[in-house]
């Protein structure tokens, strides 16, 4: 099949022939990929910057956000069947550790993480593992939700994480209207009540922020906190979530907090630093969030079928990663860039 292999860091990856994944144990699940979602972090893979933390050996295939059609099952698979059209849950998870059990599959002690430790979904077929695929609807397409398999699902999981706190008449504020951020907005809007507060230094990205369900937006020109607490009756927000992490975002959230709120870091470069005493006198918290669980991806699935959450996408064919990898780099992509196998339809 075609694949696309990283060979060594700090060189473009390439399109090769290699041998099918096949099913080896009796929960593994082979899926035919319709769509493959191209992410930063993939950039961040090729730079090297992952090497030491995921141990992989090169070459391998990347692609960590997939979606496509069940080609084949091992003998215990009993959830689906071949044919069934699926989403893949970034991680294969074991099932049995005390993480797994409490449904937090990110944190599973025995978890493979394709794409980025071992064989990923830039390919004709991807092998996964029966606890991660999760059925579509008939109305989804799987290139049109690939990349909801992870940068959907982190946002999702840190909206969902804000909600328990976000009762009526509480605001919250979106640190960043990209590629994670206007499905972080349209999971806030389907699922709390409060009053969304978008902040952006792009009048574009505001733009998208307004049509994916912003109360408020705020042109992040310097005065950005400033004009956070003008909109909050010099309060602040209960919560804050971030999909900068950098560049002075991380100052800026802390700031635009009320007492006891809580700022969600999804975005990451920068590093947090909050005075103990300012902590203590305020209770405000900083709560980390890594991709989501199995029911979250699931979760957001549903909201993708009734039309609550849309990813805007620009799609390549498999053949072209480098073209996709270029518009990246250089800002090209219109939403999230979805790699397509030949043939895949
Ligand atoms: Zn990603
Ligand atoms: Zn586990």
């Amino acid at each position: 099949m075609k694949a696309v292999r990283l060979h060594q860091y700090d060189e473009r990856p390439r399109v090769e022939d290699i041998a099918e994944p096949e099913v080896t144990g009796p929960f593994d699940v082979i899926v035919r990929i319709g769509g493959a979602g191209l992410c930063r972090t993939d950039l961040h893979i090729i730079e090297g910057q992952w090497a030491e933390k995921s141990g992989v050996e090169l070459p391998y295939v990347l692609g960590h956000e997939n979606a496509g059609w069940v080609s084949a099952v091992g003998s215990a698979v009993t959830n689906v069947d071949v044919g069934d059209t699926v989403i893949v849950h970034p991680l294969i998870t074991c099932g049995l550790c005390r993480a797994c059990r409490d449904g937090n599959d990110m944190h599973c002690e025995n978890g493979a993480f394709p794409g980025i430790d071992s064989d990923g979904g830039f390919a004709e077929y991807l092998k996964t593992g029966a606890r991660s695929v999760v059925k579509l609807d008939a109305s989804l397409a799987p290139a049109d939700v690939a990349a909801l398999a992870d940068a959907g699902l982190t946002a999702y999981h840190a909206a969902k994480k804000a909600a328990s706190l976000l009762y009526p008449g509480t605001r919250a504020v979106v640190i960043g209207a990209g590629g994670l951020g206007h499905i972080g907005i349209q999971s806030l809007r389907a699922l709390t009540p409060a009053q969304l507060i978008v902040v952006d230094r792009s009048e574009q990205a505001l733009k998208l922020a307004e049509e994916c369900g912003a109360h408020q937006t705020v042109v992040a020109d310097g005065t950005q906190v400033d004009q956070v607490l003008e909109r909050t009756g010099g309060h602040g927000a209960e919560v804050v979530v971030d999909f900068v992490g950098e560049g002075g975002a991380l100052e800026d959230a802390v700031k635009m907090l009320c007492r006891a709120g809580s700022h969600f870091v999804i975005g990451y470069g920068g590093t947090v630093q909050v005075s103990a005493i300012d902590i203590i006198s305020t209770e405000i918290n900083v709560v980390g969030n890594l991709v989501g669980t199995y029911n979250d991806l699931a979760e957001l699935m549903t909201l993708a079928a009734e039309g609550q959450v849309t990813l805007h996408t620009q799609t390549y064919p498999l053949r072209a990663v480098n073209d996709a990898i270029d518009d990246l780099d250089h800002g090209r992509v219109q939403g999230r860039g979805i790699l397509i196998p030949e043939g895949a339809a």
